[in-house]
């Protein structure tokens, strides 16, 4: 019987066998240490992509902001051209009203004046009527332009007037016609004093574009024709397009911006202005991705760099989860199933911990090494425990318990070797007269100097001196056959008697024994109890035949009933 269980209970005291079920957490620590250091990296992301986008916006104002600064230095161009063509075809009229000029002449004037001022292509002077008779170009000479409305609201507003733009008839080349009455005296139309702009102007707002790759300059006319161009698009000039939808923005707003393809369907970042006096659109375009390029590829840089030190970040979150808190935890864990199967020499504090865990691992052994010292507590408490019980109070010998268990012992070993064990069954003679004549106490002392005797008669011999029961007594003999065991007996029945106890009521007035004796060499059928059934057999029958002798078992014995 054992008293306390021989190993430590695997759960708690209070506790059940099975750990309570909880619900699994949705996110592993690591996972959590990943979105921490998510969230802790994730506004630097923020901040950072966002400052690029914003430069990025920035660098688009400001390519918007230089196209409609070119565009307005052309506007401004074409603006101060006409505003000083204007006194300069005022004069002209009133030299031409006061002297009255063959065409030879005339065309030596113009000549004169055209040659003075860079953004004329001509000088026409047109009749009345509207048939040009004086001109620098002579295929001018003959053109009528009655028809033009230009030069109609010069004859009948006598005011200074402007064409739109227009390819010229003459020189098949974009430009400008400013037209300008001549008057007499009086007032009468003497004639239309006829100035053809080119676009000079252009040419050198083309230029300063052209520093900006992939820039684009062109003249749109009221209707919608392309008529001026840089290089990309000069193959389209004369085309309509009022239907395209930048052209379409254009004419609707004095000025403007859109990000959109331009003709050749590249995609541009355009500014347009109207042009001062007409009705034309001038639009300078940059390429948007030339002006892009640069924060594009700084941008495509930055993401990089921010997948890097994400991955990094992620990675190290990983690892530092794996190492600093999984990795240790596990081995906690470990160690712990390790005590909980009674190995409690098991000692955390033998591996490498992140120091966070160390105090832990000291508990773990701390609590281990008490767990060891309670079991060795326990383990000596409960040897001395099954000793208590396995023996006599009162007399000090081994107890039934004990008796069996030896016996059982000392069968198998004599089966195993094949030798004889015997066993001497021991009885005190009319015991309950004596207990009846000196009282139980009395009884007991008697108990206890029998049983002295016998351990002292039987010292070398018996292995086990035991006190069966009552005042019955059992000694095991290994290695003692049924003669050996009857001597021993019969020395053991002498020494009881020489003791001299008095016993009033027994037959011979002192207190005697019966012994009985029974050796076997255990056979395969046999087991122990045969061996205490022949002891007892023989017991009995010391008894009957009269007490206070030896009886050795013998087979007839076994037909005698008990
Ligand atoms: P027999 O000669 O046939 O053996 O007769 P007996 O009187 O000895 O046998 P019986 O079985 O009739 O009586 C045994 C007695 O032993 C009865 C009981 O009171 C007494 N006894 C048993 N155990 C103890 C004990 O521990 N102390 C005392 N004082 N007496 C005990
Ligand atoms: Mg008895
Ligand atoms: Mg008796």
């Amino acid at each position: 019987m054992s008293v306390v269980p021989a190993k430590l209970p695997r759960t708690l005291p209070g506790s059940s066998a099975r750990p309570a079920k909880r619900g699994r957490p949705i996110l592993s620590i690591r996972a959590r240490l990943i979105v921490l250091a998510l969230v802790a990296v994730a506004p630097l992301m923020i901040e950072r992509v966002h400052r690029l986008e914003t430069t990025r916006a920035e660098v688009g104002a400001r390519a918007h902001a230089e196209a409609a600064a070119l565009a307005r230095q052309g506007a401004e161009a074409q603006r101060q051209v006409i505003d000083s063509l204007h006194p300069l075809l005022q004069v002209f009229a009133r030299i031409y009203m006061r002297t009255p000029l063959d065409p030879a002449a005339c065309k030596a004037i113009l000549a004169d004046f055209e040659g003075n001022v860079p953004w004329l292509r001509g000088l026409n002077v047109a009749t009345p009527d509207g048939r040009i008779n004086c001109a620098t170009d002579p295929r001018a000479i003959g053109l009528n332009v009655s028809d033009r409305r230009y030069f109609q609201t010069a004859l009948h507003e006598r005011d200074f007037a402007l064409s739109d733009y227009l390819i010229s008839r003459v020189h098949h080349a974009p430009g400008l016609i400013a037209t300008f009455p001549i008057l007499a005296n009086d007032g009468t139309p003497k004639g239309v004093i006829l100035a053809s702009i080119n676009l000079h102007w252009m040419g050198e707002l083309v230029a300063r574009a052209a520093r900006h790759s992939g820039a684009a300059v062109f003249l749109i006319d009221g209707s919608g024709t392309l008529i001026a161009a840089s290089a990309d698009e000069a193959q389209l000039i004369g085309k309509n397009f009022a239907a395209n939808a930048l052209v379409r923005n254009m004419l609707a707003a004095d000025d403007g911006a859109a990000t959109t393809a331009g003709f050749d369907g590249v995609r541009r970042i355009f500014a347009f202005i109207r042009v001062p006096w007409t009705r034309a659109r001038l639009a300078v375009g940059l390429d948007e991705y030339s002006v892009h390029s640069g924060i594009d590829h700084e941008i495509s840089v930055a993401y990089l760099q921010l997948a890097v030190f994400g991955t990094l970040v992620l990675l190290a979150a990983w690892f530092g989860g794996e190492q600093l808190i999984v990795q240790p935890i596990r081995s906690l864990v470990r160690t712990a199933a390790r005590f909980g199967r009674g190995d409690l020499y098991a000692r955390a504090s033998e591996e490498r911990w992140p120091v966070e865990f160390v105090p832990l691992a000291e508990a773990f052994d701390d609590m281990a090494r008490r767990l060891a010292a309670r079991e060795e507590e326990l383990r000596i408490a409960n040897h001395h425990l099954d000793e208590l019980a396995s023996l006599d109070g009162l007399t000090g010998l081994a107890n039934r318990r004990g008796f069996d268990r030896r016996l059982d012992n000392e069968w198998r070993r004599a089966s195993e070797r094949g030798g004889p064990v015997a066993l001497m069954m021991i009885d005190i003679d009319h015991f309950k007269l004596f207990n009846d004549r000196y009282g139980h106490v009395a009884g007991d002392a008697c108990l206890r100097a029998v049983s002295e005797t016998l351990s002292v008669v039987t010292l070398n011999a018996a292995v086990l001196v035991a006190r069966y029961g009552g005042e019955e007594f059992a000694l095991l003999l290994p290695m003692v056959d049924s003669t050996g065991g009857v001597a021993l007996a019969e020395r053991a029945r002498r020494a009881v008697e020489e003791l001299l106890m008095p016993h009033a009521k027994a037959p011979r007035g002192y207190v005697t024994v019966s012994i009985g004796v029974a050796a076997l060499v255990p056979e395969k059928h046999q087991s122990a109890a045969d061996l205490v059934e022949a002891a007892d057999r023989a017991l009995y029958a010391a008894k009957r035949r009269g007490r206070n002798m030896v009886v050795a078992h013998t087979p007839a014995l076994m037909s005698v009933a008990c």
